[in-house]
C-alpha cells in the first residue's frame, strides 16, 4: 500500500464548499480518506459514488439506537455512506473528556456496524515534558488489544502539534512511530498502518512521510484547501 492521506475537516466547510472539494479530489483520482462533519456526510457520499475516496465520520455514539439526543449511531453513519470513523481524536479526548472505556465501546460499536476506525493517540506537551510521552501513547494503544483486525489505522497525533503550527520533528515522529510499531506488534497488530498528524503542510509532508514507520498523514487545517491537500497528496504519491 502507498502512503495514506487522511483529511479531518473538523467543524469546517458547508455543503457547497465540502462537495466541491470532495468532487475535485475525486476527479483527480485521489485516494484520500475524508472525515467531514456529520451534516456533510450524506451529500458528500453522493458526490463520491464510483470514486476511490473513502468517507468517514469524526465521531460516533457507543450506543446502538434510542434516547440519546444529539448523538449519531454507527448504523446511521453507515446509512449515510461512511465506511470509516475517527475514534480518540485529541479534541474528543481533551475537549469532551473521552477516554479508556468509552473509546473501547466506540471502537467495538464501529466494528460491529462494519465501520473501520482510524484510532488517534498522542501525548500533551505537559506529558512530553514530564518524560511520559511513550507511557501515555502505550496506554492509549492498550485498548486495541481485543480488537484484532477491526481498525483501518492508528494516527500518532502529539496534542501539542495539532492546530498549533508546531510539528514534531522528523526525528521525534520517527522515534514515536518506531515505538508504536513495536507496541502494535506486541498486541498482534503487525499490519496496522501508522499515520502522523499535527500541523502537516505541503512544506513538511515529505520530511515526515519519509521517516520509517510513517505510513501516511492525518491532516487538519491544510486539508481544507484543495491546493494544499493536493500538494500533500502529491508528496504521498511521489514517495509511493
Ligand atoms: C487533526 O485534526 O487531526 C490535525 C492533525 O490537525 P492539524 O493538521 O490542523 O494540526
Amino acid at each position: 500500500m502507498g502512503k495514506i492521506v487522511a483529511a479531518n475537516w473538523k467543524m469546517n466547510l458547508r455543503r457547497q464548499s465540502g462537495c466541491e472539494l470532495a468532487s475535485a479530489l475525486k476527479t483527480d483520482g485521489r485516494e484520500c480518506w475524508l472525515f467531514p462533519s456529520f451534516t456533510l456526510l450524506a451529500p458528500i457520499a453522493d458526490t463520491l459514488i464510483g470514486g476511490t475516496l473513502k468517507l468517514g465520520a469524526q465521531d460516533l455514539s457507543p450506543e446502538l439506537d434510542g434516547a440519546f439526543t444529539g448523538d449519531v449511531s454507527a448504523e446511521m453513519l453507515g446509512d449515510a455512506g461512511c465506511t470509516m470513523v475517527l475514534v480518540g481524536h485529541s479534541e474528543r479526548r481533551h475537549g469532551h473528556g473521552e477516554q479508556g472505556e468509552l473509546l473501547l465501546r466506540k471502537l467495538k460499536r464501529a466494528a460491529e456496524a462494519g465501520l473501520k476506525p482510524l484510532y488517534c493517540v498522542g501525548e500533551t506537551l505537559e506529558e512530553r515534558e514530564a518524560g511520559r510521552a511513550k507511557e501515555v501513547v502505550k496506554e492509549h494503544l492498550s485498548v486495541l488489544k481485543d480488537l484484532q483486525g477491526t481498525c483501518a489505522a492508528v494516527a500518532y497525533e502529539p496534542v501539542w502539534a495539532i492546530g498549533t503550527g508546531l510539528t514534531a520533528t522528523p526525528e521525534q515522529a520517527a522515534e514515536m512511530h518506531a515505538f508504536i510499531r513495536d507496541e502494535l506488534t506486541k498486541l498482534g497488530l503487525t499490519d496496522l498502518p501508522i499515520l502522523y498528524g499535527g500541523s502537516v503542510k505541503p512544506g513538511n509532508a515529505k520530511d515526515l512521510m519519509t521517516q520509517p514507520h510513517v505510513d501516511g498523514v492525518l491532516v487538519g487545517g491544510a486539508s481544507l484547501k484543495l491546493d494544499s491537500l493536493r500538494a500533500i497528496d502529491d508528496v504521498a504519491r511521489e514517495i509511493g
